[in-house]
């Protein structure tokens, strides 16, 4: 790995959210590269001193004492009324407040497991933008070089255990120039290259079991823009560095011409 993915990869390294493969390959690098070795630390660093209580502010005693008196009149108040209260409550309605309580709090628990834990888009995110960083930096964009998707697509027959959906969108300015296997979510994807200018957008095409459709949504990462969609039993991501917009645009112009395509 060179100097410069692993730099890019850093923070995602600090994250935890590359791969295995990756992560290996990082290691390896940082064992060797004093330099890239220090950019981690640093990085590193600046997470712990953010993390640290030194940031927050102490309350000024007085309103320390102001809290702590409010409080203790507050308190005062409530057992007073609790007192009157208690022999009117029926031991059903604490029981079920008890259950309630403690129902929020199961769910609450499960809420921040849940928000702690990648969710699988996000897993997929960091594995399409590794991907895409990979294949332009190790100079293996393309298996087949082709402008014609009537090379490209057949080329993929034989290699997949599915037949992605592939169109040329020269004519609209994101000319197709080839196709590779790639390796996502554990299974093999096609990926195909599509050209803008001087940049490249790879479209990450794989089957969806759940045949969900589901519309656009996009992310951005280190200068990198993600564009994920589900459609027609494919899951879709495109990623480049080529403006939001017009990777947008290209997306919108590529479902147009796959749903135009007869089945
Ligand atoms: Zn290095």
């Amino acid at each position: 790995m060179s100097c410069e993915l692993t730099r890019r990869f850093v923070p995602c390294y600090g994250d935890g959210e590359l791969d295995l493969v990756r992560t290996i390959e990082m290691e390896t690098h940082l064992k060797h590269c004093l330099d890239c070795a220090q950019q981690l630390e640093s990085q590193q660093e600046v997470r712990f001193a953010l993390r640290r209580s030194s940031l927050a502010y102490a309350a000024p005693a007085v309103l320390r004492d102001r809290i702590q008196s409010s409080l203790r009149a507050s308190s005062r108040i409530d057992v007073q009324e609790r007192k009157l209260k208690w022999p009117s409550v029926h031991i059903w309605q604490w029981a079920g407040a008890v259950a309630v309580l403690a129902l929020f709090s199961l769910s609450g628990w499960q809420l921040t497991a849940r928000l702690r834990a990648p969710s699988s888009d996000q897993r997929i995110a960091g594995e399409v933008f590794s991907s895409h960083v990979r294949s332009l930096e190790a100079n293996h964009l393309m298996d087949v070089v082709s402008t014609d998707q009537h090379t490209v697509k057949p080329w993929f027959d034989g290699k997949l255990d599915f037949s992605p959906p592939v169109e040329d969108l020269a004519s609209d300015g994101f000319p197709l120039v080839g196709g590779r296997l790639d390796y996502l979510e554990g299974r093999e994807v096609a990926a195909l290259v599509y050209q803008r200018r001087k940049h490249f957008i790879n479209v990450f095409v794989w089957p969806d079991p759940a045949g969900t459709n589901s519309s656009q949504a996009i992310e951005s990462r280190q200068g990198y823009n993600m564009v994920r969609w589900s459609h027609g039993g494919f899951d879709f991501w495109a990623a480049s560095d080529v403006a939001a917009p017009d990777l947008t645009e290209f997306v919108r112009l590529l479902e147009t011409r796959i749903s135009s395509e007869p089945k």
